[in-house]
């Protein structure tokens, strides 16, 4: 595995590459969520990039950027030991300069649910993934469904600007109890894992209504909203199509369940497709 901090040392590394690329784009502190991720695009391509970086454009004023868990030599061992060819881990002159020209997210799907509370957070995500799509001349790149609105609006960017690579959504990873494998994890303790299992809760009780044949929408988020009272405050209760547009009634196939509410320091979200 070679470790690359510039786009030099990147281009060269990829010019000793011959055959599919795959890439899987992390902010670190990898977990088992991401080796999933680093594992599938291992067995689907020739070749493997992993891109190792901490967005600062995707973080709001008040975000935890500067807390953001980083474990660079941990990180470095996992994709070691993971087949990984290409370690990128760029620093921030290197991927930006002060005066950039913007892609911004969807007025309206860019600017719900987690666009509506986190306001300039996919535009930031966007360029950041642009970036790094285009740099790393991938065949396929891989993502979490654990962030399924950041698949949608990635899926569209290299669809409206038709970009030659393709997007694999990777199912999502959760730990023995359900918990959603999160790096921010780290911020919980025993008590607050407990109470964030209320999310996996809240869609396994959802799951459920709509497996017992309760379809309608507004009943089945009032029973989900009751299980996340042991969060600390719910943001927002989601119930999709799987292009992101509201239902009255579940859509067997072609749903979306989403949740974001905050347990103790970390906001959390996790969601299910039906
Ligand atoms: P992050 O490092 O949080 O930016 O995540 C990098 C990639 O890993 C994104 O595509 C995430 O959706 C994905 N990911 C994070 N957590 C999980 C998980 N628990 N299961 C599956 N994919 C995940």
């Amino acid at each position: 595995m070679v470790i690359v901090r510039t786009i030099d040392a990147l281009q060269e590394a990829k010019n000793a590459l011959s055959g599919s690329v795959g890439f899987v784009p992390t902010m670190g502190a990898l977990h088992k969520g991401h080796l999933s991720l680093i594992q599938q695009a291992r067995k689907e391509n020739e070749h493997l990039i992993v891109s190792i970086f901490v967005n600062p454009t995707q973080f709001l004023e008040g975000e935890d950027l500067d807390a953001y868990p980083r474990k660079e030599a941990a990180d470095t061992r996992i994709c070691e030991l993971s087949g990984v060819d290409i370690l990128f881990m760029p620093t921030v002159d290197a991927m930006y300069e002060k005066d950039e020209l913007h892609i911004g997210a969807p007025a309206i799907r860019g600017y719900i649910l987690e666009g509506e509370k986190r306001p300039g957070h996919f535009d930031g995500m966007l360029q950041v993934v642009m970036k790094l799509l285009n740099l790393s001349g991938a065949n396929n790149a891989y993502f979490g469904k654990k962030d399924a609105q950041q698949l949608a609006l990635i899926t569209q960017m290299v669809k409206n600007y038709f970009m030659d690579v393709k997007i694999i959504p990777c199912s999502i990873v959760r730990d023995e109890k359900g918990l959603a494998l999160s790096s921010r994890n780290i911020y919980l303790n025993g008590e607050e894992k407990e109470r964030a299992l209320s999310l996996s809760r809240s869609l396994k009780r959802a799951t459920k209504m709509v497996m017992a044949g309760e379809l309608n929408v507004e009943v089945i988020k009032k029973e989900m909203l009751i299980v996340l009272e042991e969060t600390d405050e719910v943001e927002y209760v989601a119930i999709v199509d799987r292009e992101f547009n509201a239902l009255d009634v579940v859509e067997i196939g072609n749903t979306m369940i989403l949740v974001a509410a905050w347990v103790g320091k970390p906001r959390l979200i996790d969601n299910m497709w039906i």
